[in-house]
């Protein structure tokens, strides 16, 4: 799989294109808050021949281009996690209402599909299992296959989803952080911001992952923990 960032607009969004180098179908994870992504697709050469738009999530910096990105791309076909719905629906004010900035009021799009925990989409010869990681959002989720894994809002080099936005929830996040670094640690994580990184270096290093650390015996991070004993 060929796999291609565009980093958008104010947000600093990941939106990721993937080839299939066997058949040349694309699938795109997010969309970016506008129409730069149709316009960058559009002005490849040769033109993606873009097949599916998966969204991790629906926050506006992710899925408020899809309306645009539909426009340029009318046969592409569109999944969402079943759980985001309700949010995906507040993008027309969504700018408005859970952010006060109104000038990141979307349209919505269309929806095709609905994903559930453990469901898979083939594009092309590529095939993407779905993980729902709920917690940044009522119902974000991860898309992988055996080399990547496109984790939205849920992980970061570094760092993890906010969950004191409207609707987040801790307790969700650290339950799906656990699913999701229960998944092999070779994994490439491409984030909806920032570096790629894998579930290994973030098991091994991440502060936020912690709790992960003490729950399997694991030995803190060098340069993390304070070295108390030395001041005993
Ligand atoms: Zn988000």
């Amino acid at each position: 799989m060929n796999v291609r960032c565009f980093t958008l607009g104010a947000f600093q969004v990941n939106a990721y294109l993937l080839e299939d180098p066997v058949t040349g179908q694309c699938a795109v994870v997010d969309t970016g808050d506008g129409p730069q992504l149709a316009n960058t697709l559009m002005q490849l050469d040769p033109r993606p021949d873009l097949r599916a738009i998966l969204l991790t999530h629906a926050h506006f910096d992710h899925a408020g281009g899809l309306a645009d990105l539909q426009q340029a791309f009318p046969d592409a076909v569109t999944w969402l996690p079943e759980l985001e719905r309700p949010l995906f629906d507040t993008l027309p004010r969504q700018g408005s209402l859970l952010f006060g900035m109104p000038e990141f009021d979307r349209p919505c799009g269309r929806i095709d599909h609905e994903l559930r925990d453990g469901d898979a989409i083939d594009v092309g010869q590529m095939r993407f299992h779905f993980l729902s990681t709920p917690g940044h959002t009522p119902g974000q989720g991860c898309y992988y296959d055996d080399t990547y894994v496109f984790v939205g809002d849920t992980l970061f080099a570094g760092s993890i989803g906010r969950t004191d936005f409207p609707l987040s929830d801790p307790d969700l996040m650290h339950a799906s952080l656990r699913r999701l670094l229960a998944l092999p640690g070779l994994l490439q994580v491409c984030s909806g911001h920032g570096p790629t990184t894998t579930l290994e270096q973030e098991l091994q290093r991440n502060p936020f992952l912690d709790f992960l650390r003490r729950e399997r015996g694991m030995d803190e991070p060098s340069g993390w923990s304070l070295p108390l004993g030395r001041w005993n």
